[in-house]
């Protein structure tokens, strides 16, 4: 992308300069255009606004084909869809949780979101909801409930 838009020096050692985008060279009786912006000169009111187009990555939008992510257009408007939750993003409540990891389920213990250090044990009890809304379950080893978003299933269909 990254040309030097000039001609070979001249024998005086004086640079001509090119038309960012068509490589024309500039004359004094062109209509040139100058972005401070990008620092690049143009022969032409339409080759800047050309270049100006291509740089921003602007198209005409085209219903079918290049609405931007999550958005789309009809008769009432252009709106923006909002985007559905899926349930495997959801927090478990406690009763969810509960339905899958009886006393005794084997865990991963996560102590810190979203590391990879985990400690192996397994449930101690029901999962219960406290006041803060944050679901918790005692596991062994460790005193008091610990997050449910810091536990994972060791799940034995995944090993084959
Ligand atoms: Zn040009």
């Amino acid at each position: 992308m990254n040309i030097a838009n000039t001609m070979p020096p001249k024998q005086n050692g004086e640079m001509i300069r090119l038309c960012h985008r068509c490589q024309t060279p500039l004359k004094a009786s062109m209509e040139v255009e100058y972005s401070r912006f990008l620092n690049e000169f143009y022969c032409s009111f339409a080759c800047a606004v050309d270049r100006y187009f291509e740089y921003m990555e602007s198209t005409c939008v085209d219903i079918d084909n290049t609405m931007p992510e999550k958005t789309e257009i009809n008769n009432e408007g252009f709106l923006f869809v909002q985007e559905v939750q899926s349930d495997e993003i959801k927090p478990m409540n406690e009763n969810e949780f509960n339905a899958i990891h009886p006393i005794g389920t084997p865990v991963l213990y996560y102590p810190i979101a979203h590391t990879p250090e985990y400690v192996e044990t397994v449930t101690r009890s029901e999962a219960w909801t406290l006041e803060s809304g944050h679901v918790v379950v005692k596991i062994k080893g460790f005193a008091g409930g610990v997050s449910i978003d810091h536990i994972l299933k060791i799940s034995h269909e995944s090993e084959a």
